[in-house]
């Protein structure tokens, strides 16, 4: 996948049709972008299946990993505290050397100018957040927190004291097991995270789809819904995906360089002006 963005030239028809979604985005009453991992690639984060990818180099991770850390979250959290060879450890190196790319960045920029009111997310790494989004909605976690199973409190590590005797740690506000903010194999999506999405999603009549092709449940719903209600769907995607057909807008190309695009003909648009 990363083979082809030293390649990329941004031609004059799709520089056209970037300045197409930039006058969709502007004329928007709101707008959301749902990203995926084909974001991160230009990140140094490898998707997890095919050549090259995460799972195929260091192996998969269990799909029942949700019901194991139910049946021993003591062990779990063991496992998480000294990640052995494979999956695990070579998830944690790969996401603590990522840093966001150019399509993290415009995102960013583009809330920051009033042009993007909500950013769902299915990835776990951080990096829109480190770019320095504000409404970021992380429909399978954040690597980086933990999460109070009873509460559903997100937590920077340092909040809660993890001592390697008394495994698994619990949530300072209401006792509960507390485990990583990451969705595993088998966990329902937070019904916290998932209410502000439909919010957003219900709310919204401009979407961009970006880095993925948002086919598994709950993120292929809100493309959909969008859809339904005769909202405006963007893809951002170097490959045609299964949704590209119900698109009005499809902008073949990597996230950085068409959406460093998109943010500056937003610019040349000027400010949105809101009713
Ligand atoms: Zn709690």
């Amino acid at each position: 996948m990363t083979a082809d963005a030293p390649h990329f030239v941004l031609d004059d028809v799709l520089d056209g049709q970037i300045a197409q979604a930039a006058s969709l985005v502007s004329g928007a009453r709101s707008v959301v972008a749902l990203t995926g991992a084909g974001l991160s690639v230009e990140s140094g984060i490898p998707p997890f299946r095919g050549p090259g990818g995460l799972w195929t180099k260091y192996g998969e991770p269990p799909m029942d990993g949700y019901q194991r850390f139910l049946a021993d979250p003591a062990e779990a959290w063991r496992e998480r505290l000294e990640p052995k060879e494979g999956w695990a450890k070579g998830l944690r190196d790969t996401l603590a050397a990522a840093k966001p790319n150019e399509a993290h960045l415009a995102l960013m920029e583009m809330e920051r100018l009033g042009q993007l009111d909500a950013l769902i997310t299915q990835n776990i790494d951080d990096l829109h957040l480190q770019a320095g989004s504000k409404s970021v909605l992380e429909i399978h976690g954040n690597h980086r927190l933990l999460r109070c199973t009873g509460c559903h409190t997100r937590f920077d590590p340092e909040a809660v004291p993890v001592d390697p005797a008394h495994l698994p740690p619990t949530c300072p506000d209401c006792g509960a097991i507390v485990k990583g903010d990451t969705v595993q194999f088998g966990e329902p999506i937070p019904p916290d995270v998932l209410r502000q999405c439909y919010r957003a999603v219900e709310s919204c009549d401009c979407m961009i789809v970006a880095g993925t092709s948002a086919t598994v449940y709950p993120a292929a719903e809100f493309p959909l819904h969008v859809l339904r209600s005769g909202g405006t769907l963007i893809e951002i995607n170097p490959y045609e995906s299964e949704l590209t057909p119900e698109t009005s807008l499809s902008l073949r190309g990597p996230g950085g360089a068409v959406f460093g695009r998109l943010l500056h003909h937003l610019r040349a648009t000027g400010r949105k002006e809101r009713t």
